[in-house]
């Protein structure tokens, strides 16, 4: 299965990605874990990327499209992939055709997660994450065992920079603009699936089973 998951932050791209990766053993690729993590390690890439990533805007295609071509090449992305955050403008999207079509590999399908304003602004401003291993959790919805310390690996939870209220409203403004798009476009391509991203996460779970099992059993 390759996917694609489209949405705008706070859809539960990343939650949902994480349990599929691990139920079908597929690898989940987030543009944003792997910039995150480059931010963090100082590397040429981070170094790049970090005003963007924390200001909420958008990381160069160019930048975006090398790493992701690399990425791609991988040994584990030959059972498959579900790709998070990726693309995100037209310009990635026409960029990863290219390269699908050099690798001789189709998508499965893009998954449009729809959310409404006020559900991504509750999950994004709820939301704390594990700065060593990555899990994200919400205060409400989906807290930690102990108070504030990742189930996972002890860490002390963090709130992403970016899930601050204004930077929140930055990236709905940037996805509106430059990835909403992203949709009409898969729409043409015949790959696009829309789920409704409103629902809890065990609702949405099935709702994506069900969708995917439609769609491998053609
Ligand atoms: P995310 O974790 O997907 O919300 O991404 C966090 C941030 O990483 C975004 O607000 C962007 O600054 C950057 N980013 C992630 N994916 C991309 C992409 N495909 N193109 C450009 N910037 C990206």
């Amino acid at each position: 299965m390759r996917l694609v998951f489209v949405g705008p932050p706070g859809a539960g791209k990343g939650t949902h990605a994480k349990i599929l990766s691990n139920r079908h053993k597929i690898p989940h690729i987030s543009t944003g874990d792997i910039l995150r993590a480059r931010i963090k390690d100082g590397s040429d890439i981070g170094k790049i990327a970090k005003s963007y990533v924390e200001s909420g805007g958008l990381v160069p295609d160019e930048v975006v499209i090398q790493m992701m071509k690399e990425r791609l090449q991988e040994e584990d992305t030959k059972q498959g992939f579900i790709l998070d955050g990726f693309p995100r403008t037209l310009r990635q999207a026409e960029a990863f055709d290219r390269a699908l079509k050099q690798l001789s590999i189709r998508l499965t399908a893009v998954v449009d997660f729809k959310a409404s304003l006020k559900t991504v602004l509750r999950r994004l401003t709820g939301r704390r994450v594990c700065p060593k291993c990555n899990t994200n959790y919400h205060v409400v919805n989906m807290p930690p065992k102990k108070n504030n310390m990742c189930d996972v690996c002890g860490e002390a939870l963090v709130q992403r920079k970016d899930d601050l209220e204004e930077t929140i409203r930055k990236r709905l403004e940037v996805y509106d603009k430059d990835t909403q798009p992203l949709v009409d476009y898969y729409r043409n391509t015949g790959l696009l699936q829309i789920v409704n991203a409103d629902l809890e996460v065990e609702d949405l779970d099935k709702e994506l089973e069900s969708t995917l099992k439609s769609l491998t059993a053609v």
